[in-house]
């Protein structure tokens, strides 16, 4: 592996370890208000068709938190319910059953109320996320920095680990997030530095699909490739299974994840007599809801087409207005768009559940 880890220790958040050699999980936040039980599972069971392993929720009302047990009735992943402001609200989620709780102990209320909810997680043995951002540090530290940076982001978050460990709570991960990639970096290493507990990373408020999606690579990637991250979660400003589907890429482009449907296709040039983004792109949702690792080559011409999608698990390569079509190297024939997306599709799910079927025997 041409990345080191970092070791961490590991923790469990429901069922899913976190940490130690386990795989970085991928974690998403639904958009929906967790008060509206239906349109919250609906999004929920979306973003575990896409993989996500780990869901947050919103949790600013007693309603929302009275939702916790009847979304989990409905759903198969951990759900984490994010708390500010109000430690009542932290603790009920516990009582309700959340698999663990995120707060940022500096909007909480004070530290005697951090102590309460410290208490509810330990009575029922659930993980804490501390998340520490620019935005809120303590005054204090503020203070003695006199702006919000990376020494201050790590400082506080070991003075809330100290805080917790005095307290007997050790069921703990961290998340440290600046407003720049730089300062969230710089800040993450210091924290990994200096204790093993395990690291939830992301890039926060990112920005839309495009922007985001390049800032989170860009900071998500430089923290995985220095060994950091145990969890992840990819911000947007876009429907949370984007964000789940970002995440993976990010994963599988460093090596550290290999999951679903990998999508290779050319960036068309002149030759092209085909809509190949379109094509492309409906190519990749049909697939969405595959997890093993399959590739699938589109190609818009002859020339490199057949080359590159003869390398793919299964691949289509435009020749006229038909499409040559592959599986394993081989050509298997030649249909029109619709019969080659179609068969595409079919051979995917096919190469994907006979995957499925090896790995449990
Ligand atoms: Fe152009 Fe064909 Fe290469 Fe696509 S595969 S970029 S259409 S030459």
């Amino acid at each position: 592996m041409w990345i080191k880890r970092r070791k961490s220790r590991v923790i469990k958040v429901g069922n899913v370890p976190i940490g130690g050699d386990n795989p970085i999980v991928v974690q998403s936040m639904t958009n929906t208000f967790t008060e509206d039980l239906k349109s919250t599972v609906a999004q929920i069971k979306e973003l575990e068709r896409v993989g996500c392993e780990i869901v947050r929720v919103a949790v600013p009302s007693v309603e929302a938190a009275e939702n916790i047990p009847l979304i989990k009735k409905e759903i198969t992943i951990p759900l984490i319910a994010d708390i500010h402001f109000d430690y009542k609200l932290a603790i009920l989620s516990i009582e309700k059953g959340a698999d663990g709780i995120r707060i940022n102990p500096g909007n909480i209320g004070g530290m005697d109320k951090v102590r309460e909810v410290i208490k509810a997680a330990n009575e029922r043995s659930i993980p804490i996320r501390i998340g520490v951002n620019t935005g809120s540090l303590p005054k204090e530290i503020l203070n003695k920095y006199g702006r919000p940076c990376d020494e201050a982001l790590a400082e506080t978050a070991l003075s809330y680990m100290k805080f917790f460990e005095d307290e007997g709570f050790i069921n703990m991960k961290f998340s440290l997030k600046g407003s720049d990639i730089k300062t969230t970096v710089l800040a993450n290493k210091l924290f990994a530095s200096s204790c093993d507990y395990p690291i939830h990373i992301g890039i926060t408020e990112a920005g839309t699909v495009l922007s985001g999606a390049v800032k989170s690579a860009a900071g998500i990637g430089i923290l995985l490739y220095e060994g950091i991250g145990d969890t992840v979660r990819v911000s947007l400003s876009a429907h949370p299974k984007i964000e789940v589907k970002v995440a993976f890429k990010i994963l599988s482009s460093l090596g550290l994840r290999n999951y679903g449907v990998d999508v290779i296709s050319c960036p068309t040039c002149g030759r092209c007599q085909i809509d190949l983004p379109k094509i492309a792109l409906e190519v990749e949702e049909a697939l969405e809801h595959i997890k093993v690792p399959v590739s699938v080559a589109v190609m818009g011409c002859a020339v490199n087409g057949p080359g590159e999608a003869s390398f793919a698990d299964v691949g289509i390569a435009a020749a006229g207005d038909k499409f040559i079509f592959f599986v394993n190297g081989k050509v298997v024939g030649k249909f029109d768009e619709k019969e080659a997306i179609e068969r595409l599709v079919k051979e995917v799910e096919r190469i994907a559940n006979e995957k499925e079927n090896e790995s449990v025997s």
